[in-house]
């Protein structure tokens, strides 16, 4: 038997073109998105405003496609690292991380990853599939603490730019009115600088943007990110100095620290001179040691000097704190290789 399609992740035209194959009165199509997405039900019995017969034919074509977390795990600091499945039965992580009035939950966008970063256990794991726009918001929809979310963050496991297509339809249905209507400003997309579809993102979304930068210099960032050998750092800065910035919108840089690597007063030197002219925040990112990696963390003195240094040269800079280490939910941690399909 073949498995059902899902309802979740549809766009409200998507919607529309069902319900016309249907027979179904168009405006069955914003009351169906309106039960998927407003009203986060679970089965189509829920949809009571709908007619027996759409009720009916909804169940015989489709699922709703929201899949409850298996697993959870949490960490001493409140993080809670949740397990997921997609409907093709692989696994992915989301990280929820609570912190006084915020609440920001962390979501991945690909089952592994095929950007080979030198530091990131995803990265480690390789790449097993695609996610769904319905697999990447069932990670909100299904969230147990969905009510308290505040932020979302697309840096879980995959590059977000490498699925494109999928993260923007995910977009939009989390900020359209007839979705969850959420302000794109709550939500920060990251990107390793996968230019072209960076620039897609940039022109089709209004979400924050945040690039993962680890190296002003082009050798050295292609020893730790091959994807430099393909679109080089200063062609991606180029485009966000094209971009304005100035609609409330931001564009931040994520540096994660390594020992002797790139934390140098060369370092600040170089990234002062790179990131010349273009409005931006820069997050200092504590290295958390995975395995096979020749990388060491610097410590928190250099990386406080670090900071120090860049914000004298006018850079907005922060150590953003490390969060469910513990639990294997911090940044670069995240892998689902113990349960990986094996491929046929
Ligand atoms: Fe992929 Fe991001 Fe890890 Fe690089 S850092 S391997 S892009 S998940």
């Amino acid at each position: 038997m073949t498995e059902k399609e899902s309802l979740l992740g549809k766009t409200l035209t998507e919607l529309q073109q069902m319900v016309k194959v249907m027979g179904l009165p168009g405006f069955t199509a914003k009351q169906i998105a309106e039960w998927l997405y407003a009203k986060r039900v679970t089965n189509f019995e829920q949809m009571t405003n709908l007619s027996k017969n759409a009720r009916q034919q909804l169940t015989e074509r489709y699922q709703v496609g929201r899949l409850a977390p298996m697993k959870v795990q949490e960490s001493v600091d409140g993080t809670k690292k949740y397990l997921f499945a997609t409907q093709h039965a692989q696994y992915i992580e989301a990280a929820y991380m609570p912190e006084d009035d915020r609440a920001t939950l962390c979501v991945s966008s690909q089952v592994g990853c095929k950007m080979g970063c030198l530091f990131c256990m995803t990265g480690k794991q390789g790449f097993q599939a695609q996610l769904s726009a319905g697999e990447i918001i069932n990670q909100v929809f299904s969230l147990p603490e969905f009510d308290r979310l505040t932020n979302i963050v697309y840096m879980g496991m995959g590059e977000p730019m490498d699925n494109i297509d999928q993260v923007l339809k995910s977009l939009e249905i989390l900020t359209a009115p007839w979705g969850l209507a959420w302000s794109p400003r709550r939500i920060n997309v990251s990107t390793i600088g996968v230019a072209p579809a960076m620039q897609r993102f940039i022109n089709e979304s209004e979400a924050h943007l945040a690039i993962s930068l680890h190296s002003p210099f082009n050798e050295e960032r292609k020893n730790l990110m091959p994807i430099e050998n393909v679109y080089p750092i200063e062609e991606v800065v180029e485009m966000l100095k094209e971009t304005d910035w100035s609609k409330q919108r931001r564009v931040s840089f994520e540096y994660i620290m390594f020992k002797d690597v790139n934390d140098t007063p060369a370092h600040v030197k170089g990234l002062t001179k790179l990131l010349n002219g273009i409005k931006c925040r820069i997050n200092l990112i504590k290295f958390h040691a995975i395995p096979n990696t020749p990388l060491e963390g610097s410590s928190t003195e250099q990386m406080t000097r670090f900071r120090d240094e860049l914000t004298k040269k006018g850079i907005t800079t922060t150590i953003r704190r490390s969060r469910g280490e513990d639990i294997y939910a911090a940044c670069g941690l995240l892998s689902t290789k113990e349960l990986v399909k094996k491929e046929k």
